[in-house]
Protein backbone atom coordinates (compact mmCIF):
# COMPACT_ATOMS: atom_id res chain seq x y z
CA UNK A 1 0.00 0.00 0.00
CA UNK A 2 1.00 3.28 -0.32
CA UNK A 3 1.76 5.52 2.75
CA UNK A 4 -1.15 7.31 4.26
CA UNK A 5 1.72 10.45 4.43
CA UNK A 6 3.40 10.57 1.68
CA UNK A 7 3.38 12.78 -1.45
CA UNK A 8 5.54 11.76 -4.39
CA UNK A 9 7.06 14.36 -6.54
CA UNK A 10 5.57 14.04 -10.22
CA UNK A 11 2.91 11.94 -9.69
CA UNK A 12 -0.47 11.72 -10.04
CA UNK A 13 -1.35 9.50 -6.59
CA UNK A 14 -4.91 8.92 -7.65
CA UNK A 15 -4.41 7.07 -11.05
CA UNK A 16 -0.56 6.32 -10.32
CA UNK A 17 0.39 2.45 -9.76
CA UNK A 18 1.57 1.94 -6.25
CA UNK A 19 5.65 2.87 -5.71
CA UNK A 20 7.88 -0.20 -5.84
CA UNK A 21 9.70 -0.57 -2.43
CA UNK A 22 13.76 -0.43 -2.57
CA UNK A 23 15.49 -2.30 -0.01
CA UNK A 24 18.72 -1.78 -1.54
CA UNK A 25 21.14 -0.81 -4.84
CA UNK A 26 24.34 -2.16 -5.89
CA UNK A 27 26.04 -0.70 -8.73
CA UNK A 28 23.17 -0.79 -11.77
CA UNK A 29 21.14 -2.90 -10.11
CA UNK A 30 18.25 -2.46 -7.20
CA UNK A 31 16.66 -4.98 -5.35
CA UNK A 32 13.14 -4.60 -4.15
CA UNK A 33 11.44 -5.66 -1.33
CA UNK A 34 10.42 -8.39 -3.11
CA UNK A 35 13.66 -9.77 -4.02
CA UNK A 36 12.74 -8.61 -7.69
CA UNK A 37 16.53 -7.42 -8.94
CA UNK A 38 15.89 -4.63 -11.45
CA UNK A 39 18.55 -2.67 -13.73
CA UNK A 40 18.56 0.96 -13.61
CA UNK A 41 18.96 2.38 -17.01
CA UNK A 42 18.46 6.13 -16.16
CA UNK A 43 20.65 6.50 -13.68
CA UNK A 44 17.86 7.32 -10.75
CA UNK A 45 16.71 10.27 -11.96
CA UNK A 46 20.38 11.14 -13.60
CA UNK A 47 22.57 11.33 -10.72
CA UNK A 48 23.85 7.87 -9.89
CA UNK A 49 26.90 8.07 -12.81
CA UNK A 50 28.95 5.18 -10.68
CA UNK A 51 26.03 3.18 -10.21
CA UNK A 52 24.67 2.53 -6.80
CA UNK A 53 26.38 2.98 -3.45
CA UNK A 54 29.72 2.65 -4.60
CA UNK A 55 31.80 2.07 -1.17
CA UNK A 56 34.45 5.22 -2.24
CA UNK A 57 32.19 7.50 -1.70
CA UNK A 58 30.47 6.05 1.36
CA UNK A 59 33.78 5.49 2.69
CA UNK A 60 34.21 9.40 1.89
CA UNK A 61 30.90 10.70 3.23
CA UNK A 62 31.84 8.11 6.49
CA UNK A 63 35.07 9.78 7.03
CA UNK A 64 33.79 13.78 6.78
CA UNK A 65 30.95 12.66 9.10
CA UNK A 66 33.28 11.96 12.10
CA UNK A 67 35.02 15.20 11.25
CA UNK A 68 33.16 17.83 10.43
CA UNK A 69 29.24 17.31 9.15
CA UNK A 70 28.01 20.87 8.58
CA UNK A 71 29.58 24.33 9.20
CA UNK A 72 27.68 28.03 8.40
CA UNK A 73 29.51 28.81 5.49
CA UNK A 74 28.95 32.81 5.83
CA UNK A 75 32.07 34.09 7.60
CA UNK A 76 33.26 30.42 7.47
CA UNK A 77 35.05 27.91 5.10
CA UNK A 78 36.39 24.20 5.09
CA UNK A 79 38.55 22.27 3.05
CA UNK A 80 36.09 19.90 1.27
CA UNK A 81 34.62 23.15 -0.44
CA UNK A 82 37.85 24.86 -1.40
CA UNK A 83 39.13 21.15 -2.90
CA UNK A 84 35.87 21.01 -4.87
CA UNK A 85 36.75 24.93 -6.42
CA UNK A 86 40.62 24.31 -7.01
CA UNK A 87 39.48 20.60 -9.04
CA UNK A 88 36.83 21.79 -10.99
CA UNK A 89 38.13 25.40 -11.71
CA UNK A 90 41.09 23.49 -13.29
CA UNK A 91 38.70 21.14 -15.23
CA UNK A 92 36.46 24.27 -16.74
CA UNK A 93 37.20 25.96 -19.73
CA UNK A 94 39.66 29.37 -18.61
CA UNK A 95 36.77 31.92 -17.78
CA UNK A 96 35.10 29.60 -15.02
CA UNK A 97 36.71 30.40 -12.30
CA UNK A 98 34.58 31.49 -9.17
CA UNK A 99 32.50 28.95 -7.75
CA UNK A 100 28.91 29.35 -5.61
CA UNK A 101 27.17 26.58 -3.70
CA UNK A 102 23.65 25.34 -3.56
CA UNK A 103 21.61 22.09 -3.18
CA UNK A 104 19.99 21.36 -6.16
CA UNK A 105 19.76 21.51 -9.85
CA UNK A 106 16.35 24.66 -9.52
CA UNK A 107 18.68 26.33 -7.13
CA UNK A 108 22.12 25.81 -9.54
CA UNK A 109 20.31 27.80 -12.20
CA UNK A 110 18.16 30.26 -9.96
CA UNK A 111 21.47 31.59 -8.67
CA UNK A 112 22.97 31.88 -12.37
CA UNK A 113 19.75 33.53 -13.61
CA UNK A 114 20.40 36.00 -10.40
CA UNK A 115 23.63 36.63 -11.07
CA UNK A 116 23.53 37.34 -14.57
CA UNK A 117 20.58 40.24 -13.76
CA UNK A 118 22.56 41.47 -10.78
CA UNK A 119 26.04 41.30 -13.23
CA UNK A 120 24.06 44.31 -15.35
CA UNK A 121 22.42 45.79 -12.21
CA UNK A 122 25.38 46.51 -10.21
CA UNK A 123 27.05 48.18 -13.43
CA UNK A 124 23.98 50.87 -13.80
CA UNK A 125 23.27 49.44 -17.23
CA UNK A 126 20.16 47.13 -16.13
CA UNK A 127 18.73 44.17 -18.43
CA UNK A 128 15.36 42.88 -17.97
CA UNK A 129 15.23 40.21 -20.12
CA UNK A 130 16.21 36.47 -20.35
CA UNK A 131 16.28 34.57 -23.68
CA UNK A 132 16.00 30.86 -23.31
CA UNK A 133 15.10 27.71 -25.52
CA UNK A 134 11.36 26.38 -27.03
CA UNK A 135 11.82 22.68 -25.28
CA UNK A 136 13.73 23.95 -22.27
CA UNK A 137 13.65 22.10 -19.00
CA UNK A 138 15.76 24.10 -16.06
CA UNK A 139 14.00 22.72 -12.73
CA UNK A 140 10.54 23.20 -10.38
CA UNK A 141 11.27 26.68 -8.55
CA UNK A 142 9.55 30.00 -9.75
CA UNK A 143 13.04 31.63 -12.13
CA UNK A 144 13.82 28.21 -13.00
CA UNK A 145 10.33 27.60 -14.34
CA UNK A 146 10.21 30.72 -16.22
CA UNK A 147 13.06 30.23 -18.26
CA UNK A 148 12.07 26.87 -18.53
CA UNK A 149 9.31 26.06 -21.51
CA UNK A 150 5.95 26.14 -20.84
CA UNK A 151 4.33 22.92 -20.30
CA UNK A 152 1.62 20.99 -17.91
CA UNK A 153 3.82 21.27 -15.49
CA UNK A 154 3.93 24.98 -15.23
CA UNK A 155 0.51 25.44 -16.80
CA UNK A 156 -1.32 26.39 -13.00
CA UNK A 157 1.58 29.08 -12.59
CA UNK A 158 2.24 30.77 -15.44
CA UNK A 159 0.21 33.94 -14.65
CA UNK A 160 3.26 34.16 -11.63
CA UNK A 161 6.24 33.61 -14.42
CA UNK A 162 8.46 36.20 -15.41
CA UNK A 163 8.13 37.21 -18.94
CA UNK A 164 11.37 35.20 -21.26
CA UNK A 165 11.32 35.07 -24.92
CA UNK A 166 12.07 31.31 -26.36
CA UNK A 167 13.71 30.48 -29.16
CA UNK A 168 13.60 27.44 -31.54
CA UNK A 169 16.58 24.25 -30.69
CA UNK A 170 17.77 22.48 -33.62
CA UNK A 171 17.24 19.07 -31.96
CA UNK A 172 19.15 16.67 -34.82
CA UNK A 173 19.19 12.62 -34.89
CA UNK A 174 20.35 10.48 -37.04
CA UNK A 175 19.38 10.41 -40.70
CA UNK A 176 18.14 14.38 -40.01
CA UNK A 177 19.18 16.22 -43.38
CA UNK A 178 17.68 19.26 -42.01
CA UNK A 179 19.75 20.54 -39.26
CA UNK A 180 21.80 22.21 -40.88
CA UNK A 181 18.85 24.49 -42.80
CA UNK A 182 17.52 24.60 -38.65
CA UNK A 183 20.09 26.28 -36.98
CA UNK A 184 20.51 28.65 -39.36
CA UNK A 185 17.28 29.61 -38.92
CA UNK A 186 17.44 29.51 -35.20
CA UNK A 187 20.69 31.39 -34.67
CA UNK A 188 18.78 34.20 -37.19
CA UNK A 189 15.75 34.51 -34.91
CA UNK A 190 17.99 34.72 -32.00
CA UNK A 191 20.17 37.37 -33.60
CA UNK A 192 17.33 39.61 -34.91
CA UNK A 193 15.79 39.54 -30.92
CA UNK A 194 19.32 40.15 -29.70
CA UNK A 195 19.91 43.32 -31.84
CA UNK A 196 16.46 44.71 -30.40
CA UNK A 197 16.46 43.64 -26.80
CA UNK A 198 18.88 44.27 -24.20
CA UNK A 199 19.40 40.86 -22.78
CA UNK A 200 21.22 39.78 -19.29
CA UNK A 201 21.56 36.61 -20.60
CA UNK A 202 20.98 33.55 -22.90
CA UNK A 203 20.11 30.25 -21.00
CA UNK A 204 20.27 26.82 -22.34
CA UNK A 205 21.23 22.67 -21.72
CA UNK A 206 24.16 22.40 -23.78
CA UNK A 207 24.17 19.87 -26.66
CA UNK A 208 20.92 18.02 -24.97
CA UNK A 209 17.77 19.39 -23.24
CA UNK A 210 17.30 16.31 -20.85
CA UNK A 211 13.39 16.17 -19.42
CA UNK A 212 11.60 17.92 -22.66
CA UNK A 213 12.84 14.80 -24.81
CA UNK A 214 16.54 14.12 -24.89
CA UNK A 215 17.19 16.30 -27.78
CA UNK A 216 20.84 16.62 -28.88
CA UNK A 217 21.84 19.66 -30.97
CA UNK A 218 25.46 19.99 -32.55
CA UNK A 219 28.08 21.44 -31.63
CA UNK A 220 28.25 24.17 -34.46
CA UNK A 221 25.06 25.48 -33.36
CA UNK A 222 26.68 26.73 -29.34
CA UNK A 223 29.68 28.03 -31.03
CA UNK A 224 27.84 30.05 -33.46
CA UNK A 225 25.40 30.96 -30.85
CA UNK A 226 28.88 31.80 -28.48
CA UNK A 227 29.70 34.01 -31.19
CA UNK A 228 26.59 35.78 -31.60
CA UNK A 229 25.89 36.16 -27.79
CA UNK A 230 29.62 38.11 -27.66
CA UNK A 231 28.64 39.96 -30.81
CA UNK A 232 25.71 41.65 -28.60
CA UNK A 233 27.32 41.40 -25.41
CA UNK A 234 25.09 39.13 -23.48
CA UNK A 235 25.89 36.64 -21.10
CA UNK A 236 25.79 32.93 -21.93
CA UNK A 237 24.55 30.43 -19.30
CA UNK A 238 24.73 26.44 -19.58
CA UNK A 239 22.99 24.41 -17.40
CA UNK A 240 24.89 21.58 -17.00
CA UNK A 241 22.64 19.87 -14.38
CA UNK A 242 22.58 17.23 -16.46
CA UNK A 243 25.31 16.91 -18.98
CA UNK A 244 28.08 17.35 -16.50
CA UNK A 245 30.34 14.88 -15.40
CA UNK A 246 30.55 12.62 -18.13
CA UNK A 247 27.35 12.68 -19.73
CA UNK A 248 28.05 13.62 -23.12
CA UNK A 249 30.86 11.46 -23.55
CA UNK A 250 33.61 14.51 -22.04
CA UNK A 251 33.86 16.10 -18.80
CA UNK A 252 31.49 18.60 -19.75
CA UNK A 253 29.01 19.66 -22.79
CA UNK A 254 30.78 22.32 -23.24
CA UNK A 255 34.42 21.22 -23.25
CA UNK A 256 32.80 18.86 -26.02
CA UNK A 257 31.56 21.21 -28.13
CA UNK A 258 34.65 23.92 -27.48
CA UNK A 259 32.45 26.57 -26.24
CA UNK A 260 33.06 28.90 -23.12
CA UNK A 261 30.53 30.07 -21.35
CA UNK A 262 30.20 32.94 -18.66
CA UNK A 263 28.09 30.94 -16.20
CA UNK A 264 28.06 27.07 -15.79
CA UNK A 265 25.24 25.05 -13.31
CA UNK A 266 26.46 21.70 -11.97
CA UNK A 267 24.44 19.18 -10.11
CA UNK A 268 22.70 15.77 -10.95
CA UNK A 269 26.26 13.64 -10.68
CA UNK A 270 27.95 16.15 -8.99
CA UNK A 271 28.13 13.35 -5.99
CA UNK A 272 28.25 10.50 -7.92
CA UNK A 273 24.26 10.38 -6.54
CA UNK A 274 24.67 10.26 -3.18
CA UNK A 275 24.30 13.92 -1.53
CA UNK A 276 21.86 16.78 -3.24
CA UNK A 277 24.75 19.58 -3.77
CA UNK A 278 24.85 22.05 -6.65
CA UNK A 279 27.45 24.49 -8.12
CA UNK A 280 27.01 27.96 -9.82
CA UNK A 281 30.81 28.80 -11.69
CA UNK A 282 31.13 32.15 -13.20
CA UNK A 283 33.39 34.27 -15.08
CA UNK A 284 36.02 36.46 -13.03
CA UNK A 285 34.28 39.47 -15.45
CA UNK A 286 31.48 38.59 -13.60
CA UNK A 287 32.85 38.58 -9.92
CA UNK A 288 34.48 41.74 -10.33
CA UNK A 289 31.10 43.50 -11.11
CA UNK A 290 30.14 42.10 -7.49
CA UNK A 291 33.21 42.89 -6.07
CA UNK A 292 32.74 46.33 -4.17
CA UNK A 293 32.86 48.44 -1.07
CA UNK A 294 29.28 49.08 -1.60
CA UNK A 295 27.67 46.41 0.47
CA UNK A 296 24.45 46.13 -1.48
CA UNK A 297 26.42 44.71 -4.58
CA UNK A 298 27.01 41.60 -2.99
CA UNK A 299 25.10 38.84 -3.88
CA UNK A 300 22.37 38.31 -1.49
CA UNK A 301 21.85 34.39 -1.69
CA UNK A 302 22.34 31.33 0.59
CA UNK A 303 21.17 28.30 1.99
CA UNK A 304 21.34 26.80 5.23
CA UNK A 305 23.50 23.62 3.36
CA UNK A 306 25.68 25.94 1.79
CA UNK A 307 28.92 23.67 0.60
CA UNK A 308 27.68 20.80 3.35
CA UNK A 309 30.86 19.24 3.74
CA UNK A 310 29.09 15.76 3.52
CA UNK A 311 28.15 16.73 0.14
CA UNK A 312 31.45 18.39 -0.47
CA UNK A 313 33.90 14.91 0.05
CA UNK A 314 30.88 12.79 -1.76
CA UNK A 315 31.71 15.06 -4.46
CA UNK A 316 35.85 15.28 -4.26
CA UNK A 317 35.21 10.90 -4.26
CA UNK A 318 33.19 11.00 -7.12
CA UNK A 319 35.58 12.96 -9.00
CA UNK A 320 38.51 10.69 -8.01
CA UNK A 321 36.29 8.07 -9.60
CA UNK A 322 35.56 9.70 -13.00
CA UNK A 323 38.99 10.80 -13.19
CA UNK A 324 39.94 6.84 -12.20
CA UNK A 325 37.18 5.85 -15.14
CA UNK A 326 37.13 8.39 -17.53
CA UNK A 327 37.92 5.93 -20.28
CA UNK A 328 34.38 4.15 -19.58
CA UNK A 329 32.56 7.94 -19.98
CA UNK A 330 34.66 8.66 -22.53
CA UNK A 331 33.59 4.86 -24.72
CA UNK A 332 30.03 4.58 -23.85
CA UNK A 333 28.70 6.59 -27.14
CA UNK A 334 30.68 4.06 -29.01
CA UNK A 335 28.85 0.85 -27.19
CA UNK A 336 25.97 2.70 -27.47
CA UNK A 337 26.47 2.96 -30.89
CA UNK A 338 27.04 -0.18 -32.19
CA UNK A 339 23.76 -1.55 -30.68
CA UNK A 340 21.56 1.22 -32.08
CA UNK A 341 22.35 0.45 -35.39
CA UNK A 342 19.98 -2.61 -35.17
CA UNK A 343 16.89 -0.40 -34.93
CA UNK A 344 17.43 2.08 -37.43
CA UNK A 345 15.20 0.24 -39.50
CA UNK A 346 13.09 -0.73 -36.93
CA UNK A 347 9.45 -0.13 -38.00
CA UNK A 348 8.56 0.90 -34.48
CA UNK A 349 11.15 3.54 -33.91
CA UNK A 350 12.43 7.50 -35.35
CA UNK A 351 14.48 9.63 -34.70
CA UNK A 352 17.62 7.77 -33.13
CA UNK A 353 20.23 9.80 -31.54
CA UNK A 354 23.09 8.96 -28.84
CA UNK A 355 25.80 11.37 -27.31
CA UNK A 356 27.82 10.36 -24.74
CA UNK A 357 25.95 7.50 -22.01
CA UNK A 358 22.83 9.21 -23.52
CA UNK A 359 20.79 7.11 -26.31
CA UNK A 360 17.25 8.23 -27.06
CA UNK A 361 14.40 6.84 -29.48
CA UNK A 362 11.37 8.28 -30.57
CA UNK A 363 8.24 5.73 -30.66
CA UNK A 364 5.77 5.89 -33.42
CA UNK A 365 2.56 6.50 -32.03
CA UNK A 366 -0.83 7.04 -33.50
CA UNK A 367 -1.64 9.22 -30.39
CA UNK A 368 -0.30 12.39 -29.79
CA UNK A 369 3.35 12.81 -28.75
CA UNK A 370 4.38 14.53 -25.15
CA UNK A 371 4.54 13.64 -21.68
CA UNK A 372 1.11 12.43 -21.13
CA UNK A 373 1.34 9.84 -23.90
CA UNK A 374 0.25 6.54 -22.92
CA UNK A 375 2.69 4.74 -24.56
CA UNK A 376 5.67 5.76 -22.17
CA UNK A 377 3.33 4.31 -18.85
CA UNK A 378 3.31 0.79 -20.87
CA UNK A 379 7.00 0.91 -22.40
CA UNK A 380 7.51 1.52 -18.37
CA UNK A 381 5.67 -1.73 -17.14
CA UNK A 382 6.86 -4.26 -19.77
CA UNK A 383 10.29 -2.83 -18.68
CA UNK A 384 10.04 -3.65 -15.36
CA UNK A 385 8.27 -6.82 -16.33
CA UNK A 386 12.01 -7.80 -17.92
CA UNK A 387 13.80 -6.24 -14.71
CA UNK A 388 14.49 -3.00 -15.96
CA UNK A 389 14.37 0.72 -15.11
CA UNK A 390 12.70 2.73 -17.82
CA UNK A 391 11.23 6.19 -17.43
CA UNK A 392 9.90 7.05 -21.01
CA UNK A 393 9.39 10.94 -21.51
CA UNK A 394 6.03 10.25 -22.95
CA UNK A 395 6.95 8.59 -26.42
CA UNK A 396 10.88 9.43 -26.07
CA UNK A 397 11.97 5.87 -24.92
CA UNK A 398 15.71 6.95 -23.50
CA UNK A 399 18.76 5.46 -21.43
CA UNK A 400 21.04 7.30 -19.32
CA UNK A 401 23.48 4.64 -17.48
CA UNK A 402 26.04 4.48 -15.17
CA UNK A 403 29.19 4.55 -16.27
CA UNK A 404 29.93 1.40 -14.64
CA UNK A 405 27.80 -0.75 -17.21
CA UNK A 406 29.05 -3.79 -18.40
CA UNK A 407 28.77 -5.21 -21.99
CA UNK A 408 26.70 -7.84 -20.45
CA UNK A 409 24.09 -5.59 -18.86
CA UNK A 410 24.54 -3.44 -22.05
CA UNK A 411 23.10 -6.30 -24.05
CA UNK A 412 20.52 -7.07 -21.48
CA UNK A 413 19.17 -3.93 -22.06
CA UNK A 414 18.89 -3.48 -25.80
CA UNK A 415 17.77 -6.90 -26.05
CA UNK A 416 14.60 -6.08 -23.52
CA UNK A 417 13.71 -3.16 -26.30
CA UNK A 418 13.59 -5.05 -28.46
CA UNK A 419 11.46 -7.15 -26.94
CA UNK A 420 9.56 -4.60 -25.37
CA UNK A 421 9.29 -3.04 -28.97
CA UNK A 422 7.78 -6.26 -30.55
CA UNK A 423 5.11 -6.31 -27.86
CA UNK A 424 3.56 -2.63 -28.70
C1 LIG B 1 17.10 18.02 -13.32
C2 LIG B 1 17.48 19.30 -13.95
C3 LIG B 1 17.34 20.52 -13.26
C4 LIG B 1 16.73 20.59 -11.89
O1 LIG B 1 17.53 19.96 -10.95
P1 LIG B 1 16.89 19.51 -9.54
O2 LIG B 1 18.03 18.99 -8.78
O3 LIG B 1 15.86 18.47 -9.89
O4 LIG B 1 16.27 20.72 -8.95
C5 LIG B 1 17.76 21.67 -13.88
N1 LIG B 1 18.28 21.65 -15.12
C6 LIG B 1 18.43 20.51 -15.82
C7 LIG B 1 19.05 20.54 -17.17
C8 LIG B 1 18.03 19.30 -15.26
O5 LIG B 1 18.14 18.16 -15.97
Amino acid sequence: MSHPHLWHPFTQAKTASEPLRVKSGQGVWLTLADSRQVLDCISSWWVNIHGHAHPRIAAAIYQQAQVLEQVIFAGFTHEPAEQIATRLVQRLPGELSRVFFSDNGSTAVEVALKMAYQYWHNQGEPRSRFLAFEGAYHGDTFGAMAVGARSPFTAAFNDLLFQVDFAPFPATYWGDETVAQREAEAIAAIEQKLAQGSYAAIVLEPLVQGAGGMRICRPQFLQQLQAIAQKYDTLLIFDEVMTGFGRTGDWFACTRAAVEPDIICLSKGLTGGFLPLALTICSEKIYAAFYSDDAQKALYHGHSFTANPLGCAAALASLDLLTETEAAFRGLEARHCQRLVHLVDHPKVEHIRCLGAIAAMNVVTSAQPGYFNQIGLKIRQQALDKGLLLRPLGNVLYLMLPYCITDAELDLIYTGIDEILAML
